[in-house]
């Protein structure tokens, strides 16, 4: 993708430029574009690639540039390098700068376009033009919004639209890490029907939602003392709580505020908590037996955030803006205080996808180095757990979360990223590894869960450093409750005894409390 910029500014001064303060812009810009423009800039780099002034001119109180560049010292960087130069050269003259007007400012970019993508709905984009091989932008902006780097982020965005695209779904970047052995057919129903049948689970009045009777949660509690017998304490892993109700603050710094918006379940807070502001609605229901939902929204202020989606985000703020001691890590801690609400749509499915679910949330940092290892071990316990306890039919393969593809991860397998301070290779390791069940009835496989190596993206996005000013890593895995069931009952079927016998004992014998007449 080849990117040129171009922009027409006027430079309002208060007064009249006399022929001698002319000679001084002239001089000026010969200096901008011959020295200035390409300070920082490689040597080798080609001279249409750097900032240039091509055309100005000066009427009464104004300064006219045109400056055109590519990627280096792009045209708005090149107007304010020239602003800082210029205001000095013409203070001699006592000429003050009044303001600058930006007239105009085009963007192009060129390369393959994909078919279908589309150019971003925003203010600052007056008109495009959008062919196979070129998109032209033709902008309304400000000068503080140069200042803001609009134009840079806005070509970031279509370049990441346009590796979006070509990226495709994850299964293109899906390589196989492990294989277990297949296991005999125990069992080829649907786990979800038979626990219905049996009274193990109903459906809660909300969507994607269930209810889990005593059985399930025997269940889901055994899975739970594995996790922690066989992974989190020998891994010496701390519990903390993290919060269940995630503001944009967190997702802004997680990365989730980019693109999460489809899945959210929005949490709004009330205008006022003024009963009297309140008395009309639950005055509608008393009298109609509805809840006046038009009624209710327009008492409504926010959305300020949603209901947790990924769990590690909201216990970034516990040690944001702060510099860790070496002594202290790697830092290991864990959640399992709240559910997870993910508005799936459609894709809702028996337990294993549902708005609402649980999980164990695994979070650890440290240095590349102690991050990378630690998931090592992680990969190790519960390799052992699903051979020797579960007694599972599973493979792990490593796959590239879209956020790393956007961010540029992929094809180089590298953290974009201070990686050379280490000897490990550890760069080529940040990702996901996604552990997968084969569910017999469907003749497929099912994510379960994951660990992921994520680079120094949450201590960037969070502010975190390590001592030493070490690049500072962290990781996170996370084991789905419902998914684990899901997997372990369509393998195993409801019977208890056709399960191993570790489970067995964990598990108890259902635990039957309701007798429907
Ligand atoms: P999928 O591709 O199946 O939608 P995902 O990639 O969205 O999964 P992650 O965002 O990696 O899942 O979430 C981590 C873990 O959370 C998953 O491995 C799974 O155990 C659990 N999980 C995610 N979404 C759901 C859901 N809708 N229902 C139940 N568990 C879920
Ligand atoms: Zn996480
Ligand atoms: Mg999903």
């Amino acid at each position: 993708m080849f990117v040129r910029f171009a922009l027409t500014a006027k430079l309002n001064f208060n007064n009249e430029l006399s022929s001698d303060a002319k000679n001084s812009v002239e001089k000026t810009v010969t200096e901008s574009n011959t020295v200035l423009f390409k300070k920082g800039v490689p040597k080798g780099t080609q001279e249409r690639e750097i900032g240039r002034i091509t055309t100005w001119s000066v009427e009464e109180n104004t300064i006219y540039l045109f400056i055109e560049s590519g990627t280096y010292t792009r045209a708005h960087d090149a107007l304010f390098r020239f602003k800082k130069q210029i205001t000095t050269a013409l203070g001699k003259f006592r000429l003050g700068l009044r303001g600058i007007e930006i007239s105009e400012y085009q963007i192009n970019l060129s390369g393959e376009i994909p078919d279908g993508i589309r150019i971003p709905n925003l203010p600052f984009i007056k008109s495009y033009d959008l062919k196979s091989n070129e998109i032209c932008l033709d902008l309304k902006v400000t000068a503080a919004d140069l200042e803001n780097k609009v134009p840079d982020r806005l070509v970031k965005l279509i370049e990441e639209k346009i590796q979006a695209m070509s990226y495709g779904g994850k299964g293109e970047h899906w390589d196989l890490v492990f294989a277990s052995k297949p296991k005999p057919k125990q069992f080829t129903r649907d786990p979800t029907e038979e626990m219905v049948n049996r009274n193990w689970i109903r459906h809660g009045a909300s969507r994607g939602q269930w209810i889990h009777g005593p059985q399930s949660v025997q269940l889901f509690r055994a899975f739970e003392q594995i996790v922690i017998e066989k992974i989190i304490r020998p891994l010496g892993f701390s519990e903390m709580i993290f919060p269940k109700l995630t503001p944009w603050e967190v997702w802004k710094r997680s990365g989730h505020a980019k693109g999460v918006y489809p899945e959210i379940y929005y949490v709004c807070t009330p205008k006022t908590r003024d009963p009297t502001f309140w008395e009309d609605v639950g005055d509608f229901f008393k009298v109609t037996g509805e809840v006046p939902i038009d009624m209710i929204r327009e008492k409504m202020d926010g959305p300020i955030g949603g209901l947790c989606y990924a769990q590690c985000p909201s216990f970034w703020p516990f040690i944001q803006g702060e510099t860790l001691a070496t002594a202290s890590l790697p830092i290991k801690v864990f959640d399992r205080s709240g559910t997870s609400h993910r508005y799936e749509s459609g894709g809702i499915h028996g337990i294993e996808r549902v708005d609402e679910f649980h999980r164990i949330e695994i979070v650890w940092l440290g240095t590349a180095e102690q991050t990378v290892e630690l998931a090592d071990k992680l990969h190790e316990a519960y390799h052992q757990v699903f051979e020797e306890i579960l007694e599972l039919e599973w493979r792990c393969a490593r796959v590239t979360p879209w956020f790393m593809a956007q961010e540029g991860m992929i094809d180089t397998g590298k953290a974009p990223q201070n990686i050379d301070t280490c000897a490990c290779d550890c760069g080529k390791r940040v990702g996901t590894t996604d552990y997968e069940a084969y569910l017999p009835y469907s003749d497929s496989w099912l994510e379960f869960q994951n660990v992921s190596i994520n680079g120094d993206k949450y201590p960037k996005g969070f502010n975190v450093k390590i001592q030493n000013n070490e690049p500072c890593w962290s990781g996170c895995s996370g084991v789905g409750l419902e998914r684990w069931t899901a997997a372990f009952l369509a393998q195993k079927g409801l019977d208890i005894e056709a399960w191993p016998d570790k489970i067995v004992k964990l598990v108890g014998e259902p635990n039957e409390i309701f007798k429907f007449l």
